[in-house]
């Protein structure tokens, strides 16, 4: 993907930011210092790092269920709007398919398990429906964040991870072809990549 940079390579994948996402930051760190200062700014950055590393594990969910089918992942890109991992090939069969699409969702479920069990279950749907309000608790922003991370990337329309949760439930039933055909009408797109949002909060 053109216009990013290589920040480093986990486990033959490499990791990609693109331009657009480092101009987030410093949007993100300008907008917070005009509201409280040098400490706001740098709370501010710290929150969208942890998102950033949450999307990013949220891939490396992906990765690792591609590479028990023997799909490789070359690249993960991190955009301003989440992540998107670029498998060398699609998986063959509905059930991988389907593996490989919940297992980025299911490492964000694993996260907000554990920060429930670090904040003690104590935590409102009002408080986690706001994970950006600076207001709301440590432990309990990144928990919404991930709960989010979740519910967005399980939408199911292409080429976010339930429309590919959709196909493999389609193809069960349908052909390959058919199953394709109908969940891409819902969403866009049928290439190699695993969009999965994460950043639009
Ligand atoms: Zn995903």
């Amino acid at each position: 993907m053109g216009w990013s940079l290589k920040l480093g390579t986990i486990a033959g994948t490499e990791i990609r930011i693109h331009m657009t996402f480092v101009l987030l930051l410093v949007w993100i760190r300008f907008t917070h210092y005009q509201i409280g200062g040098a400490p706001a700014a740098w709370e501010g950055v710290a929150f969208i790092l942890s998102v950033f590393v949450c999307v990013v594990l949220h891939e490396f969910g992906h990765i690792a269920a591609a590479r028990h089918f023997r799909i490789k992942t070359p690249d993960i890109t991190l955009l301003p709007i989440g992540g998107v991992a670029r498998l060398e090939r699609n998986p063959s069969q509905p059930t991988e398919e389907l593996l490989v699409a919940v297992a980025g969702p299911l490492v964000n479920i694993a996260i907000a398990a554990l920060l429930f069990a670090v904040i003690g279950g104590v935590a409102g749907l009002e408080q986690l429906a706001r994970p950006q309000d600076p207001q709301i608790d440590f432990f309990v922003r990144p928990a919404g964040v991930n709960i989010f991370l979740v519910l967005f990337n399980m939408i199911p329309a292409f080429p976010m991870d339930g429309g590919r949760v959709l196909r493999a439930i389609l193809a069960w039933r349908w052909s390959w072809e058919r199953a394709t055909r109908v969940a891409a009408t819902i969403g866009q797109g049928r290439g190699l990549r695993h969009g999965c949002g994460g950043f639009v909060l």
